[in-house]
């Protein structure tokens, strides 16, 4: 009889808590297994599907039902256990109906209340019983008192609990007690041999199996505090591993990559690169410069790049991915840019073209917007090669998209960009024959949210990092006022006297996230009050809704300096570029997320005049509202913003879509566990070159079907 497969081994029915044994199960049981009930169902959504994923579903806190506090010890305040006699149990009409209990212990009395309750409880507390009851302890007014506690009949023989009790994370389809069964049969069932050779594992370790019993059954000796704040020992050995077995998958995706061929785009003097150098209106910062020779080093070896640039808003990103996508067309191969909205991709393509056009390059524009014959032609364009760079959203990388000799991708602001579109650009990057071998294009991402130390350690090992931390000179720091609501008439008198001087002004709305309706109706109320307020001045309307070629136009008409004052919703996040705006006044910025808020900030301040920031708040703020309002009256450092962005909201959120498909780091702190991060670095690459096999089967202990994720 074929056993079945050990990962299913947690869903067959025999193997079930609860349920009956089938020792000598009917053959027929083996034709189709029986409907799945709702717990087991429930299991599989918390992702508990083989023995391992039980044994590593750790207990969120404990219950201590190993010890009975005596009653006279009870003191207001207590999560206790507790055990006496019932000498009265009725039901009382107070403010509502109630079964109150009295419990005696040894002349001491404790007061049992329980707002809903059965008959069967009732009964069970019957005058004479001897009950245990573990709950908080309060003050009443008649004497301490618990509310709705955990009770059962005992007899004086009754053995109290070894271990502490676990409480684990669970869903309301799925019974603590059930989930409880389910993991102790789990962790007894799972493969918990040690796989780390003592050359690997740091000295001192615990090892996995004496972790995870103590986690799962700790003595009741053992201090709670450390279980809570997971410094305890055994939660290292688990942080570790699970560091360990991320750190592998990065390492291992970036080991592939560096097996894998690219076209070599080698850099000639006095090629497009120097041209385009020559006719730039400036010249580059040091940042600049380096940031484009470390580009330029990776793109003339044969093996693909996977690089992120990051820098500051308005650090010049631009002009970088313009010199390498240079190099690229020089070298003979296409280069394809992507950003995540049609207004960012057209930014882009403006600069672009008035840089690359007079020298003789074809940019292709394709959008989603883009349709018919003018599409056809752009897809003409690419297929033949005539397109040496392709600039677009995301439609880039659709089916009907062929290029001739995509050598270079360039990737804007590329977290923005949901997990499924990175999914299918990687396909669409995927090697390709050129000539009898398969290469694969080089690709560039580029953010203006710098990723904190640790993170870039963890989530981003894989990635290459070059940083511009520079600004271009003759910039002014953005100064930044936070004004309540309230005093919107003195922001306004404020833009006046700025228009009236020439200078422009940005007003944007929040995005309401449940009605885009609303969010419009926002904007437009607050452009009819700037429009009637302002007489005279041309103030403009930008928001989501609107077909692009009207945006298009907008925005024109801002950059050309005609519309004064640009009312719009988060669209002009990022990308927009106008120099002679001094003026941000951002509209209820408590709803703005931290590196939202340090994105429209960074719209000003790219000329030489002073420019000032406005951000008009509602009270009252959440603490995390203020915490970000704070942050961004303290510092303009875009890294800063970043860490405190971290801080506020963890790493889960910070990361956005990059996270959504699992949750990667259920146990390590990336604020608390830096060192550990080390460790389990070093570890990943001791373990990869000495016993790569071991490695394979960390990774797969750890992250199961899960590490594809990690790749996108
Ligand atoms: P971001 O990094 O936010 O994408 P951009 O590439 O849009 O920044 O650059 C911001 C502005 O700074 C643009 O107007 C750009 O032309 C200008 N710029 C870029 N590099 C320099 C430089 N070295 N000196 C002066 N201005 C520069
Ligand atoms: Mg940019």
């Amino acid at each position: 009889m074929p056993s079945p497969p050990a990962r299913a081994a947690a869903l067959e029915p025999d193997s079930l808590p609860a349920s009956a044994p089938t020792a000598s199960a009917p053959p027929q049981a083996l034709a189709k297994p029986p409907p799945k009930s709702a717990p087991q169902k429930a299991m599989e959504k918390l992702g508990l599907r083989r023995d391992i994923d039980l044994a590593l579903h750790l207990p969120l806190r404990y219950e201590d039902e190993t010890r009975i506090t005596p009653i006279s010890a009870l003191r207001d305040g207590d999560s206790a256990q507790a055990e006496g006699v019932v000498s009265a149990c009725e039901v009382q009409v107070r403010a509502r109906r109630q079964l109150i209990v009295h419990v005696n212990d040894d002349g001491d009395e404790l007061i049992l209340r329980f707002l809903h309750f059965y008959p069967s409880q009732q009964k069970a507390l019957a005058v004479g019983n001897r009950v245990r009851v573990r709950g908080e302890v309060r003050g009443g007014f008649f004497g301490l008192e618990m509310v709705h506690p955990a009770c059962k009949v005992v007899t004086e023989a009754t053995p109290l609990a070894a271990a502490l009790t676990p409480v684990y994370p669970t869903s309301a389809q799925l019974p603590q007690l059930y989930l409880r069964k389910a993991v102790a049969a789990g962790l007894k069932r799972a493969d918990l041999r040690e796989l780390l050779p003592l050359d690997v594992l740091p000295a001192g370790m615990m090892s996995l199996r004496d972790a995870l019993t103590f986690l799962h059954q700790p003595a009741p000796s053992v201090g709670m505090e450390t279980l809570e704040d997971h410094s305890h020992p055994a939660w290292q050995r688990l942080k570790f591993d699970e560091l360990l077995a991320q750190q592998l998958s990065q390492l291992q995706a970036k080991r592939e990559r560096e097996l894998q061929r690219a076209p070599k785009l080698v850099v000639d003097r006095d090629g497009l690169q120097d041209r385009l150098l020559a006719v730039l209106p400036f010249g580059l910062t040091e940042a600049q410069r380096r940031v484009g020779e470390e580009i330029a080093a990776d793109l003339q070896r044969p093996i693909p790049m996977h690089r992120l640039l990051q820098g500051d808003v308005g650090s010049g990103k631009t002009v970088v991915a313009a010199l390498a996508a240079a190099i690229a067309i020089n070298a003979g191969w296409q280069c394809a840019l992507m950003a995540p909205t049609e207004l960012l991709a057209e930014q882009h393509l403006r600069k672009l073209v008035g840089w690359l056009a007079p020298l003789g390059i074809t940019v292709a524009w394709l959008t989603g917007s883009r349709k018919g014959k003018a599409r056809k032609e752009m897809l003409a364009q690419v297929a033949s090669g005539e397109a040496a760079l392709v600039v677009g959203t995301h439609a880039v990388i659709q089916d009907q998209v062929q290029f001739a000799r995509l050598g270079l991708a360039i990737i804007d602001e590329q977290h923005r960009f949901g997990v499924q579109q990175r999914l299918a650009l990687r396909e669409k990057l995927a090697a390709q024959q050129h000539d009898g071998a398969p290469l694969e294009p080089h690709t560039l991402m580029m953010s203006a949210t710098p990723i904190p130390r640790t993170l870039a350690m963890t989530l981003f090992a894989d990635l290459d990092v070059s940083t511009i931390d520079e600004l271009p000179p003759g910039r002014t720091p953005v100064v930044t006022k936070l004004f309540a609501d309230g005093k919107r008439e003195q922001v306004i008198a404020r833009i006046r006297d700025e228009v009236s001087q020439g200078r422009q002004v940005y007003w944007v709305c929040p995005l309401i996230e449940e009605s885009e309706t609303l969010d419009l109706q926002n904007a437009t109320a607050t452009h009819q009050h700037l429009c009637d307020a302002l007489p005279g001045q041309m103030v403009g309307l930008l928001h989501g809704r609107m077909p692009s070629a009207e945006k298009a136009a907008v925005m024109a008409l801002f950059e050309g300096g005609q519309i004064g004052v640009l009312v719009s919703t988060t669209v002009i996040e990022v990308g927009v570029d106008v120099p002679n705006a001094s003026l941000m006044v951002i509209e209820h910025a408590e709803r703005f997320g931290l590196s939202q808020l340090h994105q429209l900030r960074g719209r000003v301040g790219r000329g030489a005049v002073a420019s000032v920031c406005v951000l008009l708040y509602s009270a009252p703020l959440s603490p995390t509202g203020k915490a970000r309002l704070k942050a961004m009256l303290e510092t303009t450092d875009g890294f800063e913003i970043a860490r405190r962005d971290l801080e506020i909201r963890g790493p889960g959120e910070f990361l956005g879509a990059r996270q959504s498909g699992a949750p990667l780091l259920r146990f390590a702190d990336l604020a608390l566990d830096e060192a550990l991060v080390h460790l389990a670095r070093q570890a990943a690459e001791r373990l990869l070159d000495r016993h790569p096999q071991t490695a394979l089967a960390h990774v797969a202990r750890w992250l199961g079907t899960r590490s594809d994720y990690l790749k996108a």
